[in-house]
């Protein structure tokens, strides 16, 4: 396996960031109602869009980076199958994501988020040529499968602390009844949400 950024670097931890990051997206009901509430709070995201929803939003995926916000790559069909694909596949799947991202803002994709966050031994050789940085997380809200707000605000917010790489999804509405809480405490805790992006930037040899 190649590398794998789980935790901001410490330069960012440093100056307090955290990462919050969007997968499933962009979804035309919640995603513009994520901008609004994260615009609320000054809070900058990352968002892991699946290709072929981007190619069916593109206004909205130009809003994402309008705001503010990285669009990043979780391949064209988010395949479950996806740690289980050939070389070409996998080639296949990654260009044409960041190929339709890339026309929609202008801007080509640095991170990559397998679907179902697996990894096929065979994706680093993919992503390196590419520029791209593979991405995990270091909290998860599994608010993709769970219905309560509470639970998974607890999942995301329990030892919270600067450098942390949290998931939630802007493909299912829980991600709005937990999102203005996490993003109170996030300022209460003096904590900053920067994009991915943002947040390497200032990496020594990046
Ligand atoms: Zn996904």
């Amino acid at each position: 396996m190649g590398p794998n950024l789980v935790r901001l670097p410490e330069s960012a931890a440093r100056r307090k960031e955290i990462s919050l990051t969007f997968d499933d997206g962009p979804d035309p009901e919640v995603t513009p109602r994520v901008l609004d509430l994260l615009d609320r709070y000054q809070a900058k995201a990352s968002f892991f869009c699946i290709g072929e929803n981007a190619a069916a939003q593109p206004e909205l995926v130009r809003e994402i980076a309008r705001r503010g916000h990285s669009v990043e790559n979780h391949s064209y069909h988010h395949r479950h199958t996806f740690a289980f694909f050939g070389i070409t596949r996998l080639r296949r799947e990654v260009d044409a994501a960041q190929s339709t991202v890339a026309s929609i803002t202008g801007r080509t994709p640095v991170f990559f988020r397998a679907p179902a966050g697996f990894r096929s031994p065979f994706l680093d050789s993919v992503l390196a040529p590419r520029g791209l940085r593979y991405v995990s997380w270091t909290r998860r809200g599994f608010d993709a499968v769970s219905t309560d707000p509470r639970r998974i605000l607890k999942r995301l917010t329990k030892g919270l602390a600067a450098g942390d790489v949290l998931l939630m999804h802007d493909s299912a509405s829980v991600v709005l009844a937990v999102l203005p809480a996490l993003l109170e405490q996030l300022s209460a805790r003096g904590l900053k949400a920067v994009s991915l992006v943002s947040a390497c930037a200032s990496e020594p040899g990046e």
